[in-house]
């Protein structure tokens, strides 16, 4: 579903990706750890083409992100078509990044409707059987300011599945909530890998990393350093970085 090959990045003198290769089968869950500023928001953002990678490649179910092949010539693609590329890939943000005007289910009704042209009633329907998946169902026409953080981000993640998207890209989506509302986002999130979603979450969660993930990933300094199965990374990490970083978040 997802494979990312030698990819860089930089922003103007800081070399933010220094080389990231990455697949993921359908249905997996990666969950990517890492120090602030090791590059994780900035892989996620290449994936969806929020940024734009200075070389290597970035395909999500066979497509390259950004360009048309044509024989063995890359063509760039247009605007128009990268919106339509991005749809297809969920992003959840850390601050939710809700519409503040717009009720949750007008929240989550916007993009199917603006963006694919959806008819309206199928598409609100829709939105009711999302908002009661994540816990929401008496909550459809609260605003944003009327929720709390975590039920906000449960609606947000409604949103991103009311696009039907090939895979969501979770960027630390519990970091800007209270502990006490962390567990019903990772609730929600443990279902849909249950549920056989294909995801990337950046988290510092580790125990969610243990349960939910099928790899875990830890970057530092814009690498990959290591990645395998939780047990493997979290239990029996081979390098001092990774040991490093998880004697601090454990
Ligand atoms: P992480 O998510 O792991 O904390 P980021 O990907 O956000 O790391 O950032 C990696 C580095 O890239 C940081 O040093 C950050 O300051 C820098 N960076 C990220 N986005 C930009 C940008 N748009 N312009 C300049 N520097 C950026
Ligand atoms: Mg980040």
């Amino acid at each position: 579903m997802i494979e990312i090959t030698g990819v860089h990045k930089s922003f103007g003198k800081a070399h933010v990706l220094r080389g990231v290769s990455l697949s993921a089968k359908a249905g997996t869950v990666t969950v990517v750890l890492g120090p602030s500023g090791s590059g994780k928001s900035t892989l996620l953002r290449c994936i969806n083409h929020l940024e734009k990678v200075d070389s290597g490649r970035v395909r999500v179910d066979g497509e390259l992100i950004g360009y048309r092949q044509a024989g063995n010539r890359l063509h760039e693609l247009s605007e128009r078509q990268i919106l339509r590329q991005r749809a297809g890939i969920g992003f959840v943000f850390q601050n939710f990044n809700l519409f503040p005007h717009l009720t949750a289910v007008e929240n989550i009704a916007e993009a199917p409707i603006s963006a694919q042209g959806r008819p309206r009633a199928q598409v609100y329907e829709r939105a009711r059987e999302l908002l009661t998946s994540v816990g929401l169902g008496d909550r459809a026409d609260a605003y944003p300011r009327q929720l709390s953080g975590g039920q906000q981000q449960r609606v947000a993640i409604a949103r991103a599945l009311a696009l039907e998207p090939k895979l969501i890209l979770f960027d630390e989506p519990t970091s800007a909530l209270d502990p006490e509302l962390v567990g019903e986002v990772l609730d929600v999130l443990r279902d849909l890998a249950a549920g056989g979603t294909t995801m990337i979450v950046v988290t510092h969660e580790i125990g969610f990393a243990r349960e939910a993930a099928d790899t875990v990933v830890f970057m530092d300094e814009g690498r990959i350093v290591e990645q395998g199965a939780p047990a493997q990374v979290l239990d029996h990490p081979r390098h001092e970085r990774t040991r490093a970083f998880l004697s601090k978040v454990l």
